[in-house]
């Protein structure tokens, strides 16, 4: 069957900070660009991110990027690649500074300069105090963010392909990304966009767990397609669990809020992140603070009838602190739960955040497989950034307002290794395969003729359930492996999917089944490559295993939709410019 084509230079699939920072890079330098989005650009998840980006400017007390660059390497426990994280590093006060002239409100300290605040993991002279390096617009960074980026590119001419959802990779026989398929929601129609290159910034999958800060979109569509067009994903045993989820409902309370001076309480009101982390306390890495709030549950000090959840404490910041500098935090507060933050503590729970893992990039955001012993090749033509791309900067564990400044950092070395690859090949576009949308095609009509089978929205639950059962906080052997089983046989009922509405026209039911097909790749690919990883490093928390064991286990995870398999490839042990920072005892 012949579908239409639409012809373009760069693709970016996902309207998020990553891709809308590539795309300028993208429009700027000339290129025909073109952005596809599942929902409008700036209602994309980084729209929600609330706390700050960071950057280590010093305009409160002394700071510099060899600090910026100690601390992620210490939150990553060791797993991040040091030559990325230095490029990230050395290059924020840039990047925030670039942010800052494309229109981005900062807050402002009295001298004009900008806001900086303390954040989990944030130390100056490596490791030794707290220090103040997040920037911030109030309790909305990522709003004011996005919308700047918006409109850099509505001015340099990007084109946005608004509510399509992008389907899967076109490779041709070299295995060169040469296009992808995508869904016109609105009509149902499906395309070919042919390309020269394509980047993908599809945002994470958070919510494979039934109780996550993430949005609805997030669906890991990304890593479904990497997978699926044959390339393995990093580290996704890595998630983040946010300490501070509102119980019940999930929504995250910014660390903005113990940034500014805010701590938690268990039952006997004791303020017990002194016990786990008596250098940084509650602004300890969000593993370290995760696992006490979880301890506390778990020895019977949590709060409430069931004793589930513990308490964060902020009133006695103030009113006019708590609507200055967290607006956002007190409306969510008093709409979600009826509580006023300015009267009394919030309720909170450990809530999946992020994920560190991801589609295998280097620092230049060209995606990388292995190739022979010890070496790494380009696929040439695809790109990724942004949360759904592993560089790996977050390693095993991410530091809050690092993500913002990932996905600028490397929004951009994508988007400039783009151009370099489509003006190095400005000949005509590479030949499509007559085959290009089959695989496509074929997904679609055994949607369509699905009969009585399975549930949608049941096997979504299910394998919400046993992610949140089977890969939480705290992980054992046995748990991982009865995970492992529950998720293979919901992947076996998830081939005979029920969806009773066939019409094309803005059919959700078929976009929703398209989106499971991926985020049951992100379920499968979580729990087998935590049930492998026998140590505990970071978000990876095993009771089993309780230490790190860099001996076997320093080494990322590779792992490939085909035949399950998993392999594990080296760290990047060489910074750019600076000595390797070796590993050592992770406490705050
Ligand atoms: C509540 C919350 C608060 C946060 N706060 C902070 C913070 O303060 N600081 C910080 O550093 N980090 C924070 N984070 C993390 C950070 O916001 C995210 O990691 C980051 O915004 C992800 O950006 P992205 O560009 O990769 O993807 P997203 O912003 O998630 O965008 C993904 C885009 O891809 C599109 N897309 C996905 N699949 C398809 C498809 N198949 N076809 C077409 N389009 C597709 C979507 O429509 C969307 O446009 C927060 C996260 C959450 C959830």
């Amino acid at each position: 069957m012949t579908l239409p084509i639409m012809k373009y230079d760069a693709v970016i699939v996902g309207g998020g900070g990553a891709g809308l920072r590539a795309a300028l890079q993208l429009s700027e330098a000339g290129v025909k660009t073109v952005v596809l989005s599942k929902v409008f650009p700036t209602r994309s998840h980084t729209a929600a991110a609330q706390g700050g980006i960071s950057a280590s400017l010093g305009n409160v007390e002394e700071d510099n990027w060899h600090w910026h660059m100690y601390d992620t390497v210490k939150g990553a426990d060791w797993l991040g690649d040091q030559d990325a994280i230095e490029f990230m590093c050395s290059k924020a006060v840039e990047a925030v500074v670039e942010l800052e002239h494309f229109g981005m409100p900062f807050d402002r300290l009295e001298n004009g300069k900008i806001y900086q605040r303390p954040f989990g993991g944030h130390m100056a002279n490596f490791g030794k105090k707290p220090v103040r390096r997040a920037c911030a617009v109030a309790d909305r960074t990522g709003h004011a963010m996005l919308h700047a980026l918006y409109q850099r590119n509505v001015k340099a001419n990007t084109h946005f392909l608004v509510e399509w959802m992008a389907l899967d990779l076109i490779r041709n026989k070299n295995g060169d990304v040469i296009g992808i398929t995508a869904l016109e929601m609105e009509t149902g129609e499906v395309f070919i966009i042919h390309a020269k290159a394509v980047l993908f910034a599809t945002g994470g999958g958070g919510r494979i767990y039934q109780s996550s800060t993430n949005a609805y979109i997030n669906t890991g569509d990304g890593i479904g397609m990497a997978l699926r067009a044959g390339l393995p994903v990093e580290d996704m045993e890595f998630w983040q669990f946010h300490p501070t989820g509102l119980a019940g409902s999930g929504v995250l309370i910014t660390e903005g809020v113990r940034g500014e001076g805010g701590y938690l309480l268990n039952s006997n009101g004791e303020r017990f992140m002194e016990r786990y982390a008596p250098t940084a306390k509650d602004l300890a890495s969000r593993d370290v603070v995760s696992r006490a709030m979880q301890i506390e549950i778990n020895e019977g000090r949590g709060c409430g009838s069931n004793k589930d959840y513990v308490l964060l404490k902020l009133d006695h910041l103030g009113k006019d602190v708590i609507e200055q500098r967290l607006p956002g935090i007190r409306e969510i507060c008093l709409q979600f739960l009826g509580i006023d933050p300015v009267k009394e503590p919030i309720p909170i729970v450990p809530t999946c955040h992020y994920m560190m893992g991801g589609i295998p990039t280097n620092y230049h955001g060209e995606v990388i497989v292995p190739e022979g012993v010890d070496m790494e090749k380009v696929v040439k033509g695809l790109y990724a950034a942004g949360e759904c791309a592993c560089s790996s900067v977050h390693g095993a564990n991410r530091l809050g307002t690092n993500s913002l400044l990932d996905l600028v950092v490397f929004g951009k070395a994508a988007g400039n290794s783009m151009v370099e690859y489509i003006k190095a090949h400005s000949e005509e576009h590479k030949d499509l395969p007559d085959d290009a949308a089959d695989f496509t095609l074929a997904r679609l009509a055994k949607l369509n003729d699905s009969k009585n089978g399975e549930s949608l929205g049941e096997l979504k639950r299910e394998v919400q359930v046993v992610l949140q059962r089977h890969a939480s906080v705290f992980r054992t052997q046995k748990v991982l492996e009865e995970g492992v089983q529950e998720i293979e046989a919901l992947d076996k009922r998830a081939q005979n999917i029920f969806i009773k509405d066939k019409s094309k026209v803005f059919n959700l039911a078929r976009v929703e089944a398209l989106e499971f097909a991926n985020t049951i790749e992100v379920a499968i690919a979580t729990m087998i490559c935590a049930e492998a990883r026998k140590e505990s490093r970071g978000a990876h928390a095993r009771e089993d295993f309780p230490e790190r064991d860099d001996d076997n286990f320093m080494k990322h995870t590779l792992y490939y939709k085909d035949g399950r398999k998993i392999v594990y490839k080296d760290v990047h042990t060489k910074p750019l410019s600076v000595d390797y920072i070796p590993p050592a005892k992770r406490v705050y």
